[in-house]
């Protein structure tokens, strides 16, 4: 049985951080794993400029620990309105990605995209200058049912875009479907796929019970939502396939934990504590510890074109236990498996 694994510095391709006060607590924990992690917009107010977006990177850097290297990846948010010509100076300000959310699909999407035509000429800058569009992608429709959106999407909204946009680079976020499994498997180079450790870790009976019984578990409660265990499976498959076009994206979202032990609980879940962890944990549940490093430390950086990092990091096979809850500005923040033991530890 593997004690111990080295792996070149993996980067996060979907990382949530806010804003203010949080990023005393989060950006550490992300910088401490990753070397880089692309940063979503979905602020309130978005970040919809090149503008905007530098000044948020200044204040993430500001909350990185001295002596740690660590860089934001920044990204532009989608709007109905995002003029093209923004496009030329998020390249020019080291933008690299812009990030599509359907309107009312998660966490502060209330300003995203209510038809993808209307973005169409925004989307030929982007394939132009070889920017990524990245996908929330689940449709909204109230009548589909919440399991099936991203199913629905792929069909309805993807596979037109992709038809129109032959060489826009897509990279289809926190996939949780053997549908978006299948179709990225089938889709040429411009096509990539993030895949959280909560999805490869969990099936949608976490959000009723566990260890201590059946119960609501709202920090469970991420969209899109955890999956049937047909699915998860398809996922695990995915990620432990050896096919670089899927890569490392926790999706970590923290929430005050008072939003989500709610009547309206917030969707997202908090890993970046111990990401890393809870990957190795995933992959060696189905012994594919071998194909952990080109997931989260090199296929990602192939895709978008930058360089892999150099250094490493090393796991070991230690359980620990995480501190149950940080301070969130003045919150508490719960991460996911609060209190519980965990079979990897990076030391
Ligand atoms: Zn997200």
């Amino acid at each position: 049985m593997t004690q111990t694994i080295h792996l070149t510095r993996p980067d996060d391709w979907h990382l949530h951080l806010r804003d203010g006060a949080a990023l005393q607590t989060v950006v550490p924990h992300s910088a401490a794993q990753f070397g880089r992690a692309i940063v979503m917009p979905n602020l309130q107010p978005p970040i919809t400029t090149a503008a905007a977006a530098l000044a948020y990177r200044a204040r993430i850097q500001a909350a990185v620990p001295p002596g740690v290297q660590f860089e934001p990846l920044m990204t532009l948010y989608l709007t109905d309105n995002l003029p093209a010509a923004e496009i030329k100076r998020a390249v020019e300000a080291g933008v690299v990605a812009v990030k599509l959310y359907p309107a009312g699909a998660t966490t502060h999407s209330d300003a995203g995209v209510t038809d993808v035509r209307k973005t169409y000429k925004t989307l030929e800058a982007m394939q132009r200058a070889g920017m990524p569009l990245l996908l929330h992608g689940e449709v909204t429709a109230p009548e589909v049912d919440i399991f099936d959106r991203e199913a629905v999407f792929i069909e309805r909204q993807l596979i037109p875009l992709r038809h129109d946009f032959p060489e826009l680079k897509i990279v289809l976020e926190h996939i949780t479907t053997r549908e978006a499994v299948q179709y990225v498997h089938a889709a040429d180079r411009f096509t990539g796929a993030t895949l959280t450790a909560h999805h490869l870790l969990f099936n949608r009976n976490a959000l009723f019970t566990g260890a201590s019984g059946a119960g609501l578990r709202p920090h469970y409660f991420c969209l899109p939502v955890l999956k049937r265990e047909a699915h998860r499976q398809a996922l695990l498959q995915a990620a432990s396939s050896g096919s670089s076009k899927f890569f490392l994206g926790t999706d970590s979202a923290p929430h005050a934990a008072h939003l989500k032990e709610s009547a309206a609980g917030c969707a997202g879940c908090y890993t970046a504590h111990a990401a890393m962890e809870l990957y190795a944990e995933a992959f060696d549940g189905v012994g594919a510890l071998d194909k952990l490093e080109a997931f989260a430390s090199f296929n990602g950086a192939d895709f978008y074109g930058l360089p892999r990092n150099t250094g490493t990091i090393t796991l070991k096979r230690e359980a620990w236990t995480p501190p149950v809850s940080f301070a969130f500005g003045a919150a508490l923040l719960k991460p996911l498996r609060s209190g519980e033991v965990l079979p990897w530890r990076m030391v």
